[in-house]
């Protein structure tokens, strides 16, 4: 019943989900004004921009670099599904946390403090390594 998922899937992610739709919204509204296409990934609605720095997800919406793999895509998805189940918390106990632990890494390693290779996995945080998870289970 994939139709079924959809529907389930974007009532959720428009109810208990709301804040990062909102959020994911907005962002897919300025990347239309200026010209983005929109393209699908399952049930989300998915950006390209820019080269080469990873992704990022808000609801039903993520945003990814140009020719984004199949991981990639798989992740950011993963956290679409972290938006329905956590709700309200979804921003404080996953968005902001990653956001900030990916800048983190990104200074530490521009300014030479450390090597990429030196910092531990990406997916070594509960909630990188669960988006992975529930990526690979349910959007292969
Ligand atoms: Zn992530």
């Amino acid at each position: 019943m994939k139709i079924f998922k959809v529907v389930l899937f974007w009532v959720a992610s428009c109810t208990w989900g709301i804040l990062m739709t909102l959020f994911g919204a907005l962002v897919a509204l300025a990347l239309l004004i200026s010209g983005h296409k929109p393209k699908t990934f399952h049930y989300f609605i998915y950006f390209e921009v820019g080269v080469g720095w990873g992704g990022f997800e808000a609801g039903p919406f993520f945003i990814v670099n140009k020719d984004a793999g199949l991981t990639l895509k798989q992740h950011e998805s993963g956290h679409g599904l972290q938006n329905i189940i956590l709700g309200p918390l979804m921003p404080f106990t996953v968005s902001i946390p990653s956001a900030v632990r990916y800048w983190y890494r990104e200074i530490v390693v521009r300014t030479g403090m450390k090597e990429a290779s030196d910092l531990p996995p990406y997916d070594s945080i509960w909630f990188e390594g669960w988006a992975t998870q529930l990526g690979k289970k349910h959007f292969d």
